[in-house]
């Protein structure tokens, strides 16, 4: 097999990125992408709620959103090709953390970071609340916390799929195939092993596997604290409509956003064992569920659920943050991993900036050495604390 490049492993959001910005940077760099699942069945790209906020505790999680919405504003520039126009449906009604008194300092410490970080988000009472949101009720909270811009939802297996289009368009290769193994000695990775038998020469490596990127690691013997972590979403129809519904977040965890005429809504998970079937786990769906819901929102007493799908949030379990960038040891293996759900509006500025540090030795567009490796070998979490459901 002819040597590459660069070999990415997996083809879900990041890996189409990181393909799409190497190329971009650098025409004529060799890429290839191997997947084992070209459907995306599985991916957490295709069973992903495809939401972005600025609303994070981390300033890196802001400045990737900052650069994931400006990105996704300007999609067509950067993704559009002649016979496939880029339609992502980007609508912007903002996200709505709401908070019970015991929960409103946490809730402007948060917001004090945001602003700091120049994101255009504001503190509401209850009665801004109440005058902006008349379906809703606030008898039992104290504050709420709204994105006046830059927040919202899109089609993100559209995203996806427009990435992964203009890679090849730049000349990426993708390979059906399952990396089994991976060549190395104590400081490079030399090939990648296929299930099909073959091995793959490369110069550079790229851990883009998603919840499975615990398992490519240890290929190279690197632990990586990535769990596929289940999570349900339901699908519900609401016989009123419920004016500038932004995305929700209940002080008593669940979340919900309108999907065309329905909405769609999730909740911490019951089980969390890593790697259960990716089925809806139907016992989340309970009386008391229902019951928080029509009492946040009486119009949803009448809801009526209409299906329900599962996907793998890709967590880290040391601190529920990304980790982008090279190995310590292993210089030509690098990760883009962990994500812990909130990775699609992250693609867009994790590819550039792992693309970049590939190729450059350094992130230039948008700093996030933070995220390095370098963290988890020295035991240093960087914790974000707004992790939805
Ligand atoms: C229910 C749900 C809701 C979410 N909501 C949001 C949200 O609102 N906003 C947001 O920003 N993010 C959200 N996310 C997270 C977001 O979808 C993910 O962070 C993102 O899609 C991760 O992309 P990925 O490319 O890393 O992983 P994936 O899309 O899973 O891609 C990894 C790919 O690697 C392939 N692969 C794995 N191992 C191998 C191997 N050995 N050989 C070859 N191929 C391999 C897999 O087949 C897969 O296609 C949500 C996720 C879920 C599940």
């Amino acid at each position: 097999m002819s040597p590459a490049d660069v070999v990415i492993v997996g083809s879900g959001v990041m890996g189409a990125a990181t393909a799409y910005w190497l190329t971009r940077l650098q025409p004529g760099l060799r890429v290839t992408l191997v997947e084992s699942d070209t459907r995306y069945e599985k991916a957490s790209s295709s069973l992903s709620a495809s939401s972005i906020r600025q609303q994070f505790t981390c300033p890196v999680n802001i400045r990737l959103s900052q650069y994931g919405i400006a990105f996704l504003r300007e999609a067509e520039q950067h993704l559009g090709l002649p016979d496939h126009p880029v339609a992502l449906g980007l609508q912007e009604p903002g996200y709505l953390y709401l908070a019970q008194p015991e929960q409103t300092t946490a809730l402007r410490t948060a917001h004090q970071i945001q602003k700091h970080a120049g994101a255009d988000v504001t503190l509401l009472d209850p009665e801004a609340l109440r005058q902006r949101y008349p379906w809703l009720n606030v008898d039992d909270v104290a504050l709420g916390s709204l994105g006046l811009s830059g927040e919202g939802w899109f089609d993100g297996p559209a995203l996806h799929q427009a990435f992964l289009n203009k890679a090849m368009a730049q000349g990426v290769q993708r390979l059906h195939d399952r990396v089994v193994g991976l060549d190395h000695n104590d400081t490079h990775i030399s090939a990648v092993r296929l299930a099909s038998g073959g091995s793959l020469p490369c110069g550079q490596v790229v851990n883009a596997a998603g919840p499975w990127a615990g398992e490519v690691a240890a290929m190279a013997g690197v632990p990586l604290p990535i769990e596929a972590a289940r999570r349900t979403v339901f699908v519900l129809s609401c016989p009123e409509p419920l004016p500038q519904c932004p995305l929700l977040i209940d002080p008593s965890g669940w979340w919900l956003r309108p999907e065309g005429r329905f909405f769609i809504s999730g909740a911490e998970p019951l089980h969390t064992t890593p790697g259960l079937p990716l089925e809806p786990d139907w016992a989340e769906w309970n009386d008391e569920q229902w019951a928080c819901l029509a009492h946040r929102i009486p119009a949803l007493a009448a809801l009526r659920v209409e299906r329900a799908w599962a996907g793998y949030y890709e967590m880290n379990t040391f601190d529920h943050n990304a980790v982008i960038g090279p190995h310590p040891g292993l210089g030509n293996l690098y990760f883009i991993n962990g994500f812990s759900g909130h990775g699609m509006q992250h693609a867009a500025g994790a590819g550039l900036a792992l693309a970049e540090w590939m190729l450059r030795g350094k992130s230039t567009t948008i700093a996030v050495e933070e995220l390095g490796f370098e963290r988890l070998l020295h035991k240093r979490p960087l914790r974000e604390l707004a992790v939805i459901g």
